[in-house]
């Protein structure tokens, strides 16, 4: 296993309760191109962690062979918090308990007032703009204060991730095709990346009305001062999101297969040495609208379509019966496509409250709108 794994020890909520954060990385410290890989942010999606400790094998393996030329810093558990509350033997791992405060929302706002605090400190050479910035985000993140155990560990991860090249943050869902999420800025960065991990699509972050979710924290200076200073303040920090299917993903085979495709990708951008290989193309989709259907009712939930299944408007994708309706021949309530879109995601209960998330579809074709509807994870 890697040379360098380090353990943080993170404040505790009550005396005795610290928890840690287990951190490898790869590379010397500072060298270029710099690449952060985080999973289990929400803790009770291990999918991404089963990748990531293959991820680390590969990466051990390149170090010995003294491949490694950027810097890669890995937390395939990026979350101890939330991995230790559970309720009757379930990880609750999306909400803080103690709190309620989605462990994916609120990161710190490294946005506000940095434009002015660099307008004029800004020259003509781009690497020089780009190094004043990253001393601006530290100086930001550096007094940032960790006012509960939740933000002690977002502080934690953010020192570790603010001035990385490319940043992954791997989450799955319930039952679901595997896929990435990216800003429009990064679409054609993120097609090589996705071919290159093997997911099966690529979709829009579309509007997300200021969550911060982790990503969008990194991202956003460098989208925000680009927009504003154009080439002077080029797009520094590249960061994804990617959810690698569901949460019974838990495959070694398949997760090895994916470290594969991130380790092709850092070959790819140098961060380790080696032929960049050719792409495949293997038929990645590039979706452009979502329809997130919920259900009309509590019931049993049947699905009618598989996940990967097209599907028109008008079609049915699930049925929800209620066992208790008086007439036995109560038609069951249904859920119909209102667009013409792939199955990509679907609960994992065959059990559903009234108001529950059922299915998400995605389709190739932009809404009128213009504006994608927002993914967060
Ligand atoms: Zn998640």
């Amino acid at each position: 296993m890697p040379s360098a794994a380090e353990t943080i020890t993170l404040p505790g909520a009550m005396p005795g309760t610290q928890r840690q954060l287990r951190v490898f990385s790869f590379g010397d410290p500072g060298a270029r191109p710099k690449a952060y890989f985080q999973a289990g942010l929400h803790a009770d999606e291990p999918t991404g962690m089963m990748i990531l400790r293959e991820l680390c094998k590969l990466l051990a393996e390149a170090e010995d062979k003294g491949e490694i030329k950027g810097e890669i810093v890995v937390v395939p558990l990026a979350n101890p918090i939330g991995v230790d509350q559970a309720l009757n033997s379930a990880v609750m791992g999306r909400f803080e308990l103690r709190t309620g405060a989605n462990f994916n929302r609120a990161w710190p706002d490294l946005v506000r007032g940095l434009a002015d605090s660099v307008r004029k400190r800004l020259g003509k050479d781009i690497e020089e703009n780009v190094d004043l910035v990253r001393r601006e985000i530290r100086r930001r993140i550096t007094a940032l204060q960790p006012e509960n155990p939740t933000v002690a560990q977002r502080i934690a991860l953010t020192r570790r991730a603010y001035d990385a090249d490319l940043i992954v943050d791997l989450h799955c869902d319930d039952e679901a095709l595997s896929y990435m999420i990216a800003p429009d800025e990064l679409w054609g960065e993120a097609k090589r990346f996705a071919a290159d991990v093997g997911v099966h699509s690529l979709q829009p972050n579309g509007e997300t009305n200021g969550a911060r979710c982790f990503d969008e924290c990194f991202f956003g200076p460098w989208q925000a001062l680009h927009k504003e200073f154009g080439e002077r303040v080029p797009l520094a920090c590249q960061a994804f999101t990617f959810e690698m299917g569901g949460v019974l993903d838990v495959d070694p085979k398949q997760a090895g297969r994916y470290a594969q495709g991130f380790f092709r990708y850092l070959r790819r951008i140098g961060c380790v040495d080696g032929a960049a290989p050719k792409q495949r193309s293997n038929g990645l989709n590039e979706f452009r609208s979502l329809e997130m259907l919920d259900s009309p009712a509590g019931g049993l939930l049947l699905y009618r379509q598989q996940l990967g299944e097209w599907v028109s408007p008008g079609d049915v994708l699930a049925e929800i019966v209620d066992p208790t309706a008086p007439d036995l021949d109560t038609a069951p309530a249904v859920i119909k496509a209102s667009m013409k879109g792939c199955v990509v995601s679907r609960r994992l209960s065959r059990q559903v409250a009234f108001g529950d998330f059922v299915v998400m579809l995605a389709g190739h074709e932009r809404p009128a709108s213009g504006k994608s509807k927002s993914l967060l994870d």
